[in-house]
């Protein structure tokens, strides 16, 4: 049974294909390369360079390779650009993702698990949110993401395939072993930020506003560990098996740490007394965004283990104090 990971090289993907191999199952990645790194790559998995926008790619891939099931990454996912680009959104994400099931259905290919992401709410109606509350994005990547979702809907019902939506909250930290980790170009995440500053990079870490109806002003987010991340995937690969029905989770550790709060961790953490400074809020930011993820915890079986903060900003910095430019060929 060999699963195909979209997007492999990237940085959820990868340590993804990480959890994967280490469970003994045969994996191959496809990446078009474009954000993803070929170092992170498992030397394990079989690769495979291109695009899934390019369909005869995809169809050559499913002729050569028995897939059995699919995780698709491959997708475009910063905000702030998204914003600027919403074309680019919609072709990668979305059009790309068309051209990946028309593939599916062709070669009778029947399960697939999916990034999705909590800016498919919007700014949200509850705290801690749920799965059935009001999806109303506020920017072109959680819109492309819902309409993912609700696209995989209609597919399904149409030709008979399964789906599990995975709607993520912060990813962070990095690979226990320390040889993947997060490397964005240009970077624009809290905790790497963070990071650069103890590695030289930067002199001090712009908070974006302190005067949010929050604890201590600033926003709050639901910082889940990369590698809790994977294991859900596994999980819901696992689900698709059991031949379940199509689905969406929220992944997130239900504990909200404050931007300062995370600041400060990191400080403890390095030792560095990362200097900050309160700077205008980012647009298009909510206040608080903090998951429910019993729904995960009860249908999947998913246990997060790195629920601590500082076990996570310590994987993080491992990560990059070892490699400050993150990898080798970042472009
Ligand atoms: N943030 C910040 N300074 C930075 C980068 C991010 O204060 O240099 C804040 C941001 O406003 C948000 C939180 O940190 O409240 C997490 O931001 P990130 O971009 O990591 O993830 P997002 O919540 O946008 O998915």
């Amino acid at each position: 049974m060999t699963i195909l990971v979209l997007g492999g090289a990237g940085y959820i993907g990868s340590h993804t294909v990480y959890e994967l191999i280490d469970s003994g199952e045969d994996v191959v990645i496809a990446d078009n390369l474009e954000t993803g790194h070929i170092e992170a790559v498992h030397p394990k998995a079989r690769f495979y360079k291109g695009d899934i926008r390019n369909k005869e790619f995809l169809d050559d891939l499913f002729n050569k390779e028995k897939i059995d099931s699919v995780i698709h990454f491959a997708a475009n996912s910063l905000v702030g650009e998204s914003v600027t680009k919403p074309l680019k959104y919609y072709e990668n994400n979305l059009y790309g993702t068309m051209v990946l099931l028309k593939s599916m259905v062709e070669h009778d290919i029947k399960k697939i698990v999916f990034s999705s992401t909590a800016a498919t709410y919007g700014e949200p109606e509850n705290i801690p949110i749920l799965e059935n509350d009001r999806t109303e994005p506020t920017n072109p990547y959680g819109e492309t993401k819902l309409a993912m979702e609700k696209m995989f809907k209609w597919v399904a019902n149409a030709h008979g395939l399964r789906f599990v939506s995975l709607r993520y909250f912060n990813a962070c930290g990095a690979h226990v072993s320390g040889e993947i980790g997060e490397a964005h170009n240009p970077e624009s995440h809290l905790i790497p930020l963070i990071l650069q500053v103890p590695n030289g990079q930067r002199e001090k870490i712009a908070i974006f506003g302190d005067d949010y109806d929050t604890k201590d002003g600033t926003c709050i987010r639901d910082y889940i560990h990369v590698t809790d991340l994977a294991q859900a995937h596994i999980l819901a690969v696992k689900y698709l098996n059991e031949g379940k029905e199509s689905n969406i989770f929220n992944l997130g550790n239900g504990v909200g740490f404050s931007v300062k709060e995370v600041i400060e961790t990191a400080r403890k953490v390095t030792g560095h007394p990362i200097p900050a400074m309160i700077s205008p809020r980012r647009a298009g930011d909510p206040a608080k965004l903090v998951a429910s993820s019993e729904k995960a915890k009860k249908i999947l079986g998913w246990k997060p283990k790195y629920a601590d903060l500082e076990y996570i900003i310590a994987s993080a910095w491992k990560w990059h104090k070892n490699h400050p430019k993150g990898y080798e060929n970042n472009d």
